[in-house]
């Protein structure tokens, strides 16, 4: 009845699912349960398999995967022997101190990162563990919000807010202290 009502009163405030998803991630658990459930009722009942959709909704898919290197250029041509592609953008983000180039495997990216500057995390990286993959990367719907839900489950966010990344994306890193080692980054398109 609640999940029946909570579907109604949304429908009523005029609260898309979006930003009912937002409101269950600052809920109790028991109430979040009824909210996840009223969002799959007003979906269309479409049962669990509407339900793990709306999980996937958290976690999308692996969006890329961030490679530390020392030079872009001999890297580029490196990967592009080894995935058989060219890397199809180059794009420089002054705020990280990074060069960054792209590479297209599948729906994932390879993300090649070479630091502009000595006091860029990619310049620390590289002097304390050499060359290799430095970040992992979630695709997300909502940074914020995730970035909320990933607080509250106890991850340590080396970002309070989300900021501005390369590939017009909407990024925030969790600390690898909290993720068994892996630096992880979510990101999510800039609307
Ligand atoms: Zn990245």
């Amino acid at each position: 009845m609640l999940s029946v009502a909570l579907t109604f009163a949304s429908i009523a405030l005029n609260i898309g699912h979006t930003r009912l998803r937002q409101y269950m991630f600052a809920c109790p658990p028991v109430l979040r349960f009824f909210i996840f459930y009223s969002i799959n009722v007003s979906q269309g009942m479409r049962g669990f398999a509407t339900a793990n959709k709306i999980i996937l909704l958290c976690m999308q898919k692996i969006d890329h995967i961030g490679i530390a290197v020392k030079n872009l250029e001999e890297s580029n041509l490196r990967f592009a022997k080894l995935l058989n592609t060219v890397h199809y953008k180059t794009e420089e983000v002054p705020s990280e101190g990074v060069m960054t180039s792209f590479f297209e495997v599948g729906d994932v990216k390879i993300e090649l990162l070479q630091a502009t500057n000595e006091s860029s995390p990619i310049h620390k990286f590289i002097e304390s563990k050499g060359e290799g993959i430095h970040h992992i990367a979630f695709a997300v719907e909502d940074v914020n919000a995730e970035l909320q839900r990933l607080k509250e489950a106890g991850f340590d966010a080396i970002h309070d807010t989300p900021k501005q990344g390369a590939d017009n994306k909407v990024i925030a890193f969790l600390h690898p202290k909290s993720t068994q080692g892996v630096l992880t980054e979510i990101c999510a398109e800039q609307s």
